[in-house]
C-alpha cells in the first residue's frame, strides 16, 4: 500500500475545502440515498455489490467532506459516516474511482434528482491524482502524451513512415498520382487529429478519411508532431497534465495556420478538446472545432460527397460512446450519417443517450490491471449487439472499437467493428457516377 505524503494529503483535502467548488458542495451533498442509480450502472448489474451502486462512488468522497468539512464530522465521524484519509481508504477510492467506474454518466442521468455522479468521480480522482495515487499504467499513458506528443509514444519517424505507406495505396486506389495525405503543411483549412491507436493498429481508419477528403477535394493536413485527439489527462483529472496536453494540441493549429479542428473519431478526445479545452486553457478557441462526424455530416448536406447505400447493405448496428452522445450532443448528427450511408440499420435495446458504456471508457482500456472487471462489465454491450441481430457494429470512437474487439473475441459475436469513416469511404460514389472510390 502506498504511503501517502502529509502535504499532499492536505492539498488533495483542499478540493473539498474549496468553496468555489459549490458544484461539488451541492452534488455530494444532495444524494437522498433512494438506489434509482443502482441499475443504470454496468459495474452493478455485473457484480451485484452495493459498493457498485453510483450513490456509494459519491459517498466515498462525501464522507471525507464530513470528516474534514463539518463540524459534526470532525467531533463524532462515526455518527455521520465520516471516513478518515489514510492509506487504506485511498487505495480502496482508487479502486473504487479508477478500477470500478467508466465516467459515462448514464446513473446521472437516471438519478432521481439530478446528481452529477461523474462530476464526484472526477474530483475523487482529482485528489488521488494529487497524492500521486493514479493507477500507473493510466499515468504512463498520460506521461507519453506529455513526453512524446503522442500517447502511444509513437516516434515522428514511425508516424511518417506509416502515412507515406497509406499515401502510397491512396495513390494506387484513387489511380492519381496527386491523392495526397499531406503532413505538416500550413494555411489548410482542416487540421486533422487522429486516435494513436490508428496508426498503431488501424491504419485503414486513417485511409478510409482519407478518401472522405479526396472525394470532397479538401484542404487539409495532419501534424507529424501533434495528431494525437486523446487527453488521458481528463481521465486522470491531473487538471495541469490535462491543461498541457491540451494546449500541445491548440499551439500546434495555430503554428500550421489551421482553420478548423478536426475531432478525429474517439469519444473522451472530442469532449476533451471541444468542451473542456477552453476550460483547461481558461479561453475561447479562436478556430472553429469540429468533430469528424459533423464535419462528413455537413460534406453529405452540402452534397460535397455523394453516398450509395445500397453499397453498405449487411445488417448494421450502433454503438454510442459515451462522450460523443450522453455527453457530447451528437446522437441526431450520428444518425444522420449512417443512415444516409447504409440500408439497414437495427438501434440497440437501449440506444442513443441511454446506450450502455461498452466497458473500456474513462481510461479502463489503458488500466490493463482491470482487465478482468472491464471484460466482465462489457458482457452487457455483447448482449445488446447480439439481440440486434447485425453483423457490422458502428462506433465513431477507437476507444469503443477496441474494446468492441476484445468484447468480440471473449463473447464470440462474430461481428464487424467499425468506424463512421469506414462505412462512408465505402459508400463514396466517385464524381456522382455509380462508381464507388
Ligand atoms: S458513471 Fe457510469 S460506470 Fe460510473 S457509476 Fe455512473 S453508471 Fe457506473
Ligand atoms: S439516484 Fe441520485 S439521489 Fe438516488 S441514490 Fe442515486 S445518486 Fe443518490
Amino acid at each position: 500500500m502506498k504511503n501517502i505524503d502529509i502535504q499532499a494529503k492536505e492539498k488533495a483535502l483542499d478540493l473539498l475545502r474549496d468553496k468555489s467548488d459549490t458544484k461539488l458542495i451541492t452534488h455530494m451533498n444532495a444524494c437522498v440515498r433512494c438506489g434509482l442509480c443502482a441499475d443504470s450502472c454496468m459495474y452493478y448489474l455485473t457484480f451485484k455489490e452495493a459498493k457498485y451502486i453510483p450513490a456509494a462512488k459519491v459517498a466515498a468522497v462525501s464522507s471525507l467532506y464530513r470528516r474534514y468539512c463539518t463540524f459534526a464530522g470532525k467531533v463524532a465521524p462515526s455518527l455521520v459516516n465520516a471516513k478518515e484519509l489514510n492509506e487504506e481508504y485511498a487505495a480502496e477510492m482508487v479502486d473504487l474511482l479508477f478500477g470500478s467506474c467508466t465516467v459515462c454518466g448514464r446513473c446521472v442521468k437516471h438519478c432521481s434528482i439530478g446528481v452529477d455522479i461523474a462530476y464526484v468521480v472526477k474530483k475523487g480522482r482529482e485528489m488521488l491524482a494529487t497524492m500521486d495515487m493514479v493507477p500507473a499504467t493510466l499515468q504512463a499513458t498520460v506521461d507519453a502524451a506529455i513526453n512524446t506528443g503522442n500517447n502511444m509514444a509513437i516516434p515522428v519517424e514511425e508516424f511518417t513512415d506509416t502515412i507515406k505507406w497509406l499515401e502510397g495505396d491512396l495513390i494506387d486506389e484513387m489511380e492519381n498520382p496527386e491523392a495526397r495525405i499531406p503532413l505538416d503543411e500550413y494555411d489548410k483549412e482542416l487540421f486533422y487529429t487522429l486516435n494513436p491507436r490508428e496508426p498503431k493498429f488501424f491504419p485503414l481508419s486513417i485511409s478510409a478519411m482519407a478518401k472522405v477528403f479526396y472525394a470532397a477535394k479538401a484542404s487539409w493536413t495532419l501534424s507529424t508532431k501533434y495528431y494525437d485527439v486523446t487527453n488521458y489527462g481528463f481521465f486522470n483529472s491531473n487538471t495541469a497534465e490535462a491543461t498541457q496536453i491540451a494546449k500541445n494540441l491548440y499551439d500546434e493549429v495555430h503554428k500550421l495556420r489551421g482553420k478548423k479542428l478536426i475531432l478525429g473519431e474517439c469519444g473522451h478526445g472530442s469532449r476533451a478538446n471541444r468542451w473542456e479545452g477552453p476550460n483547461y486553457l481558461k479561453k475561447s478557441y479562436d478556430f472553429e472545432t469540429l468533430t469528424a462526424v459533423e464535419l462528413i455530416g455537413d460534406y453529405i448536406r452540402k452534397g460535397t460527397i455523394t453516398l450509395d447505400k445500397s453499397l453498405n447493405n449487411e445488417v448494421f448496428t450502433i454503438h454510442d460512446p459515451c462522450n460523443l452522445v450522453r455527453n457530447g450532443g451528437m446522437f441526431k448528427e450520428i444518425r444522420f450519417v449512417v443512415n444516409s450511408a447504409v440500408e439497414n440499420l437495427v438501434e440497440m435495446n437501449p440506444y442513443g443517450n441511454d446506450n450502455y458504456c461498452c466497458g473500456g471508457g474513462g481510461g479502463m482500456l489503458a488500466m490493463s490491471e482491470y482487465n478482468e472487471g472491464r471484460l466482465k462489465t462489457g458482457k452487457i454491450k455483447a448482449d445488446q449487439i447480439l439481440a440486434t441481430g447485425a453483423k457490422v457494429v458502428i462506433t465513431p470512437c477507437h476507444n469503443c472499437v477496441d474494446q468492441l474487439l476484445q468484447l468480440n473475441h471473449t463473447y464470440k459475436m462474430g461481428v464487424k467493428i467499425v468506424t463512421i469513416a469506414e462505412i462512408v469511404a465505402d459508400a463514396i460514389v466517385k464524381n456522382n457516377k455509380n462508381k464507388t472510390i
